[in-house]
C-alpha cells in the first residue's frame, strides 16, 4: 500500500522561528499578526508590516506560508481583518486560517485561499461536505480519534468530496504541542479571572498552576498531590507518527508560535527526519528512542499521545511549567559578520566560554544553530577562557546580523 506524504507544518513568531522552520524542513509555516490571532500575548514580533518578508524567505525557500486570523472577532475588528487580508493577498501569502464566517467573506472578496482553523470544531465528514463551498484544508478539531480521523480521510475519498479549488479535501491535524483541557481552546477560566480572553488569544494559563479542592461539609482543604488537575501533558505523536500517516493526513501541524527558536528547530526536525523514515520504510523505535530524547531537550511538559488513542480524558502534567532537558543562558551578543570570510564576532556579555563548551548561535535571519568551538580566539589571539568584556571570533556559514546572539545550552535535569 503505497503511502501519502504529508506536509509538514510548523510554527513561527519570530523570524528567527520563520528561519528555523525552514532550516528544520518545514513544507509550510503558519504565523500571526496583530491581535487577531490565538496567540496574540506572546507573540509581538511579526506585524503587518512584516508579512511581505515573511512571504519573501518562505518563496525563495519553496515554503508555503499561511495566516492565522482566528479569534472571536466584534464588529470594531473587520476593518482590520480587511486589511490584514488585503496585504495577504498582495504579498503572496499562500492561506488564511480562519474560524469566523465574516473572515471566510472577506477571503472570498479578496480571493484568497482558506483553510478551516480548528477553532470551528470540525468532527465529522458532514461538516467537511459543508466547508468544502469555502475552503481546501480543514484542521479537525484536535479530541478526535486517530480511527475517527481515518473515517473522515477515507470517506472524503469514497464521497469524491472535492474543495474549493476541484481538488479533494484536504485534512491537517495537530500532531505535537500544548493541548487545552478545554475544547480547542473555548474556555473562559482566563476571562473570568484576568479579564484576558482565551478566544481572543490573550489566554494568561490558569489551568497550567496547582489547585486546592475543598470538601465544603468538613472545610477539609486537599491539595492535589503532584498533579496539575487541568494542565494536560503536551501531545507528541512521533511513537505512532506511522498510524498517524496511515490514517490518510494530508497536514501534520506543530503546536508552538509562542515557543522559543530552538524548539521550532527541533520539533520540525525530529517530525521532518520521522515523516521520511516512515515513507522510506526506515522508522524503527530505536530511531523513535532518539527523537523522544530529542523533543525532551526542548519546551515541553511531559507528553502523552493526546486523543488519537481513544483515552476519554487527559494525562496531567507533575509541573507547573516545561521540564525540558536543556536551557539556553545568554552569552554574547554579535557585533560584526566578516562575510568575505565568513567570520563572526560577538562580545561576551554574561558568564565564561571555554572551548568545548556547547553553544547555540541565534540569528534574526539564520534561526538556531548549536554549535561547538574546539578552539577559541580571544580578543585576536587563541585563549582558554573568554569572559565578560571579551571578543571572540570564529567562522560561521551564515551572515549573522549586529545583536544576533550567543547563548551557552546546559542541561537542566531539575
Ligand atoms: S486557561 Fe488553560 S484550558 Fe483555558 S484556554 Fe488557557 S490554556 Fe486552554
Amino acid at each position: 500500500m503505497s503511502l501519502k506524504k504529508p506536509k509538514l507544518l510548523s510554527p513561527v513568531g519570530s523570524f528567527e522561528s520563520l528561519h528555523s522552520a525552514i532550516r528544520a524542513g518545514a513544507d509550510a509555516i503558519y504565523f500571526g499578526v496583530e491581535q487577531l490571532n490565538m496567540r496574540t500575548k506572546s507573540v509581538p514580533t511579526i506585524t503587518i508590516d512584516d508579512i511581505k518578508e515573511v512571504a519573501d524567505v518562505c518563496k525563495k525557500h519553496g515554503v508555503q506560508s499561511y495566516l492565522t486570523l482566528n479569534t472571536v472577532m466584534y464588529d470594531y475588528d473587520m476593518q482590520l481583518v480587511q486589511k490584514i487580508v488585503n496585504t495577504c493577498k498582495e504579498d503572496g501569502i499562500d492561506a488564511i486560517i480562519a474560524s469566523d464566517y465574516a473572515v471566510f467573506e472577506i477571503c472570498k472578496t479578496v480571493g484568497i485561499p482558506l483553510h478551516i482553523s480548528t477553532q470551528a470544531n470540525v468532527t465529522n465528514v458532514e461538516s467537511v461536505g459543508f466547508f468544502s463551498h469555502l475552503a481546501d484544508v480543514i484542521v479537525l478539531s484536535r479530541e478526535l480519534t486517530v480511527t475517527q480521523v481515518k473515517h473522515i480521510t477515507q470517506e472524503i475519498k469514497r464521497r469524491n468530496i472535492r474543495g474549493i479549488s476541484g481538488e479533494l479535501m484536504k485534512i491537517e491535524t495537530f500532531i505535537h504541542g500544548a493541548l487545552c483541557m478545554a475544547v480547542s481552546g473555548k474556555c473562559y477560566l482566563s476571562l473570568h479571572e484576568k479579564n484576558a480572553s482565551a478566544n481572543r488569544g490573550a489566554c494568561v494559563q490558569n489551568c497550567r498552576r496547582p489547585y486546592q479542592v475543598v470538601d465544603l461539609e468538613t472545610g477539609n482543604e486537599l491539595l492535589i498531590d503532584n498533579e496539575y488537575i487541568m494542565s494536560p501533558k503536551d501531545l507528541c505523536t512521533i511513537p505512532f507518527l506511522d498510524e498517524m500517516i496511515d490514517a490518510g493526513i494530508d497536514v501534520f501541524k506543530i503546536e508552538g508560535r509562542s515557543k522559543s527558536a530552538e524548539y521550532v528547530f527541533t520539533t520540525t526536525k525530529c517530525y521532518r527526519e520521522a515523516i521520511d523514515a516512515v515513507l522510506d520504510g526506515t522508522f524503527t523505535d530505536e530511531k523513535v528512542a532518539v527523537w523522544m530524547a530529542e523533543l525532551d531537550k526542548v519546551y515541553n511538559r511531559g507528553f502523552w499521545d493526546g486523543y488519537f488513542m481513544g483515552k476519554k480524558l487527559g494525562e496531567w502534567t507533575k509541573n507547573p511549567g516545561s521540564i525540558a532537558k536543556e536551557k539556553k543562558v545568554y552569552l554574547a551578543k554579535c557585533t560584526r559578520y566578516y562575510p568575505k570570510i565568513k567570520v563572526a564576532e560577538f562580545l561576551i556579555e554574561n558568564g565564561t566560554l571555554k572551548a568545548g563548551d556547547p553553544l547555540m548561535v541565534l540569528g534574526r535571519n539564520t534561526g538556531s544553530d548549536k554549535i561547538t568551538l574546539d578552539t577559541l580566539m580571544i580578543n585576536g589571539a587563541p585563549g582558554e577562557t573568554a569572559m565578560k568584556g571579551d571578543k571572540i571570533t570564529f567562522p560561521f556559514e551564515s551572515a549573522l546580523k549586529a545583536n544576533d546572539k550567543l547563548y551557552k545550552v546546559v542541561s537542566d535535569n531539575g
